[in-house]
């Protein structure tokens, strides 16, 4: 079972998709994270992508590209996976489906989490991610799931392209580029759409009740 979860920079994709990996055993690939992964790591293809993250902005499909097709590629994470923030724009979700045809996948379902702008910017300001274990909270809302979490609070970091020009810039790409794919995996009538204002466990068991419909 492959996911996509789509919806706008701060709708809680990548709490959800945590929430899946523990559920159902499954792999969270955030082209976010793999694309800050690169930064930090100062690679070549860091050069790439730097200017385009900070201004909230895409980075390049073939750059992308090149991402997913190391993870499609790699048999550890055959059929398991979660795209969080994956694809972007229209080329990159045909591009997903060429590839997963190739490696003899596919997906098995876009969740689509629906969130009012205003929300979105709140979630965004407030987002902290422990630089140790990579789990996300928000100052902004008590996270009552994450109350196991055993890390030292200092390893909570805000995101550099969470700040309010950037976030205003990401959610315009996002209405640009990215929201017109919602069009296309209607056609291919793989699209659930979900009330993403609610607190992160209601979201969660929304998503759980349509997920075990797939598996039977
Ligand atoms: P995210 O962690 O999903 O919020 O992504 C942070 C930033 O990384 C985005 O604002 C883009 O600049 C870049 N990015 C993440 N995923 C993609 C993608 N699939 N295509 C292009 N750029 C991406």
């Amino acid at each position: 079972m492959n996911i996509v979860l789509f919806g706008p920079p701060g709708a809680g994709k990548g709490t959800q998709a945590d929430n899946l990996v523990k559920y159902f055993n499954l792999y969270k690939i955030s082209t976010g994270d793999l694309l800050r992964n690169e930064i930090k790591n100062n690679t070549e293809l860091s050069k790439k992508i730097n200017k385009n993250i900070n201004k909230g902005e895409l980075a390049p499909d073939d750059v992308i590209n090149s991402l997913i097709v190391r993870i499609l590629s790699d048999r550890k994470f055959y059929n398991r996976l979660i795209f969080d923030g994956y694809p972007r724009n229209i080329n990159q979700a045909i591009n997903l489906d060429k590839l997963l045809k190739e490696y003899n996948q596919k997906i098995s379902l876009v969740i689509n989490l629906d969130v009012s702008k205003d929300l979105i910017i709140k979630r965004i300001l407030g987002r902290q991610i422990c630089n140790k274990c990579g789990l996300i909270f928000n100052k902004y809302f008590v996270n009552l799931e994450n109350n196991d979490h055993k890390c030292d609070p200092k390893y909570l970091e805000t995101r550099a392209d969470d700040n309010e020009d950037t976030a205003i810039n990401r959610f315009e790409t996002y209405l640009q580029k990215t929201l017109p794919i919602l069009n296309y995996y209607k056609n291919q009538n793989l699209l659930h759409s979900i009330n993403g204002n609610d607190d992160i466990s209601s979201i969660f068991d929304q998503i759980r009740s349509i997920i075990p419909s797939l598996e039977a």
